[in-house]
């Protein structure tokens, strides 16, 4: 048994019975599903919205060559730049020369699950670099030492009095400050840091293919400021997260608000279009576009697992799991937990290691369900169950039990030579 596949049972058993942990979640989660219900109400169609986004989606990963040299075209015509990074190595490789280069000691980052994908935080730290997260969950769980539970509410697992808590021992803040007096004490210490970064990093939602730019979509503005102030602007993007054109995000900023959040349109809606030009008195010098690939194209080599790629990274197949609920986002030991980063992170990060995960699953079909943009994720679990036997990953243990279970059950008058006792006791002994 793999090391991390030993680590994701021992601390699966445990969160598992962890009341306090369940009623935290259930209770967040309680709140998401009661707003989710009222935001999908803006469609008149969502089943069209849906099946639209689906195609739209679907459309870029199958052509995912021409539309990313139509984004970089256009990207680069309006004056930013590209360094596309093969892997984690070069991505942080090429962040970090920039940061060299401009002698920047003072990062702010906004939220961004590609920067978690590639660990840049802990690559700055290991550099000197201060980096400061300005989303307020992703500051929580810094602030915290933790990694973020959940790829759209990173502090989803803390309660107010936590919170009220961690602000105590890190910062002397009263015991029993409201959530307001946090916001405004968070609010204030990070204007200082905005205003002397000397580079701002985002992650971005959205690529737009026929204007070239980069869309954020955030609730607090700190996207918006961590790029505003900093001279330099560094985006850190999957190359999945393209979109064919401006006129779609009529569809995608909605659906994404409703999915996420359930809201109708999420506050602060950005579009990135390189730097700032001449005349303009807002923006950055400078802004350069990190397009990872990181073993994205093992998952389009796949024609089945290939739509996973047009997740839009909603997190309400995370919501609706019943195993992300009872085990939480920290077990899955990855960026990317619940449903989707079951499917994905066995092609990303090696089907040997991360195979358990397509297996922690009921199979209930809920996140199927729930997907904005249609995506099998159930379905593709299999897929990848299947292949990882394909390749030899399962245990003796197993392949005898399955082989026996499928040469009794497969005919009626061998499962008639055992009495019911004795079968239950075999069935009991396989299981
Ligand atoms: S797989 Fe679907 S539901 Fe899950 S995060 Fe992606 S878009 Fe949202």
């Amino acid at each position: 048994m793999g090391e991390i596949y030993q680590k994701f049972l021992k601390e699966s058993a445990k969160k598992a019975f962890d009341l306090e942990h369940r009623y935290k979640i259930n209770y967040n989660i309680g709140k998401y599903n009661e707003a989710v219900l009222k935001g999908k109400k803006q469609f008149r169609d969502i089943e069209l919205a849906r099946k639209r986004a689906a195609f739209l989606k679907h459309r870029i990963i199958n052509n995912l060559e021409k539309y990313l040299i139509e984004f970089a075209a256009n990207f680069e015509k309006n004056g930013g730049k590209i360094i596309w990074a093969q892997d984690t190595d070069e991505a942080t490789h090429e962040i970090l020369a920039l940061l060299h280069k401009n002698n920047a000691k003072q990062v702010v980052k906004s939220k961004s699950m590609t920067t978690e994908e590639i660990e840049l935080n802990e690559v700055l730290e290991q550099n000197n670099i201060e980096i400061v997260e300005t989303d307020l969950g992703e500051y929580i769980v810094q602030i915290a030492g933790e990694k973020p539970y959940h790829i759209v509410t990173p502090a989803m697992h803390k309660s107010r009095d936590d919170i009220a808590q961690l602000f105590h021992e890190k910062f002397n803040t009263p015991r029993e400050s409201s959530p307001e007096e946090l916001t405004n004490y968070v609010r204030e210490k990070l204007r200082k840091k905005f205003v002397n970064a000397d580079i701002g990093i985002t992650g971005g939602n959205f690529l737009i293919a026929d204007i070239g730019a980069v869309c954020i979509t955030e609730n607090e503005g700190n996207g918006l400021m961590s790029t505003a102030f900093p001279k330099i602007h560094i985006a850190v993007v999957g190359i999945e997260k393209l979109i064919p054109s401006l006129k779609d995000m009529d569809l995608f900023w909605p659906l994404l608000a409703s999915y996420g959040t359930g809201q109708y349109i999420t506050v602060y809606n950005s579009i990135f279009s390189g730097p700032r030009k001449e005349g303009e008195i807002d923006g950055p010098e400078e802004m350069y576009l990190v397009l990872l690939e990181n073993n994205r194209s093992e998952i389009l080599k796949h024609e089945k697992q290939r739509n996973a790629l047009t997740c839009i990274r909603c997190g309400a197949c995370l919501n609706a799991c019943p195993v992300y609920k009872n085990i939480g986002g920290h077990t899955y030991n990855n960026t990317y937990s619940g449903p989707i980063g079951s499917v994905i992170s066995p092609h990303l990060k090696g089907m040997q290691d991360y195979k358990h995960l397509s297996f922690a699953s009921s199979l209930c079909g809920s996140c199927t369900e729930v997907c904005p943009v249609k995506i099998p994720l159930h379905e593709m679990l299999l897929d990848n169950r299947n292949e990882s036997v394909k390749l030899g990953y399962s245990k003796l243990g197993e392949k005898i039990s399955i082989s026996s279970m499928n040469t009794f059950l497969s005919k009626r008058k061998r499962m008639d030579m055992f009495s019911p006792k004795l079968k239950n006791i075999g069935m009991q002994l396989i299981f």
